[in-house]
């Protein structure tokens, strides 16, 4: 077995033993206990792309997107929460290493969670539109804004704040800064969805004048804008992944089911018209993980990498929302319980058709890169 091999197995008995029974709380609105994500830091799984020198795993994007799906095909909200301060953590590897050397013994511990925010109450697709803004002072910044929806929000200690440097106002004038969230002018607020989906922390922040260090500036203004499009073809090749293996776990919870449950002296499964409904979504999937998997491959530096991810992200979440509604119905009462993932990845995967980018600009994207002549879409 190689290592990969060896630690995804890993990855899976941590899946199926320790987060499968939390998960059935999460559903009616507990959030994970701060000890599974030490148990999950054991798994290294806040350092799978970083090497081994700096404390990581040293693996693959791939490898990262087959642990994020193992993990989504229990709950999509903590696999989510764990690769988005996987992703900080990398990203301060990368950009900050003075930083990094401060954080990542936090980070991958599990001891501190992180998040990267973006979206604001007034700027989602449109990122350009943000209003946080960060103003020079005599020995660094002075940030001020409010950021809602970010995932680990509610609980992260650190988060990756992009905001509007001086007096700029478009896209180039977006820097990055690391910012702590438990410093004097930062307040962190849970943000309430009527889909449970508290394992993913979402939350948001308001940030009112926090003083910063020069070198929290982690992306100069005129590079952050072009490191997040690009980090964010990763994202939604991984989501797509992590929605391939939510129908993949809706289909087995139902075959599973549908081989039990008797109705009229037979076996559900044994009614035709009963394991069509699971043959059609089981087929729809195989295509959908066909795409998924180009585009995993695809990242980062293949040319294809943009169209392949958002092609797949669109596919991945479109198939999770045409069958797991016909799967839970095809498991009748049943499929309501919160011991089964049904109900979970039901409403996983609205969140999911919108983060990392809605359906409507990734199909944009797709037809812009498709035929590059097309006008871009009116925000
Ligand atoms: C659970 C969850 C977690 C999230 N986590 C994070 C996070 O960690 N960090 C972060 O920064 N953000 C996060 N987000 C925010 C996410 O990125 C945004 O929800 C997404 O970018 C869409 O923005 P919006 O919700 O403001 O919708 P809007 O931008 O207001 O769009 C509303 C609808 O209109 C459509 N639309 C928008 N513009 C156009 C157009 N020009 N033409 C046609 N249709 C259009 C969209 O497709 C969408 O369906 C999260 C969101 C959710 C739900």
């Amino acid at each position: 077995m190689t290592r990969q091999a060896d630690h995804l197995a890993q990855v899976r008995a941590f899946a199926a033993t320790t987060l499968a029974p939390a998960a059935a709380r999460w559903t009616k609105g507990d959030a994970p206990d701060p000890d599974l994500f030490r148990a999950a830091a054991a798994l290294g799984l806040f350092g799978i792309e970083l090497p081994v020198e700096a404390g990581g795993l040293s693996f693959d994007f791939a490898h990262k997107a087959a642990v994020c799906a193992t993990l989504a095909a229990v709950d999509f909200g903590f696999a989510m929460s764990v690769v988005n301060t996987h992703n900080a953590a990398l990203r301060l590897h990368l950009s900050a290493p003075t930083l990094a050397a401060r954080h990542l013994p936090g980070l991958l511990s599990g001891q501190v969670l992180a998040c990267t925010a973006l979206t604001e109450p007034g700027a989602g697709t449109d990122v350009a539109a943000l209003q946080t803004r960060a103003t020079q002072t005599a020995d660094g910044w002075m940030i001020s804004g409010h950021k809602d929806w970010i995932i680990n929000a509610r609980h992260a200690g650190l988060s990756i704040v992009f905001a509007k440097c001086g007096a700029g106002d478009d896209g180039p004038a977006i820097g990055a800064f690391l910012v702590d969230l438990t410093a004097p002018g930062a307040t962190r607020h849970a943000t309430e969805a009527g889909f449970a989906q508290d394992s993913m922390g979402t939350g948001g922040f308001i940030l009112d004048g926090v003083a910063l260090p020069s070198e929290a500036l982690i992306l100069p203004p005129g590079t952050a804008f072009r490191a997040i499009l690009s980090e964010i073809n990763g994202a939604r090749a991984y989501v797509a992944a992590m929605c391939c293996a939510m129908l993949g776990a809706a289909i087995d919870t139902a075959a599973r089911y549908g081989q039990s449950r008797h109705s009229f002296s037979m076996p559900l499964m044994d009614h035709q018209a009963w394991r069509l409904a699971l043959a059609q979504a089981q087929t729809d999937l195989a295509a959908t993980h066909a795409l998924t998997d180009r585009a995993i491959a695809a990242i980062p530096d293949d040319p294809a990498a943009q169209l392949l991810a958002a092609q797949a992200k669109v596919h991945a979440v479109q198939t999770c929302q045409q069958h797991l509604p016909a799967l839970l119905h095809a498991m009748g009462a049943e499929g309501l319980r919160p011991t089964h993932c049904l109900t979970r990845h039901l409403a996983a995967v609205q969140s999911a058709a919108l983060t990392d980018g809605a359906i409507a600009p990734l199909l944009e994207r797709v037809a812009r890169l498709s035929w590059p002549a097309t006008p871009p879409m009116k925000d």
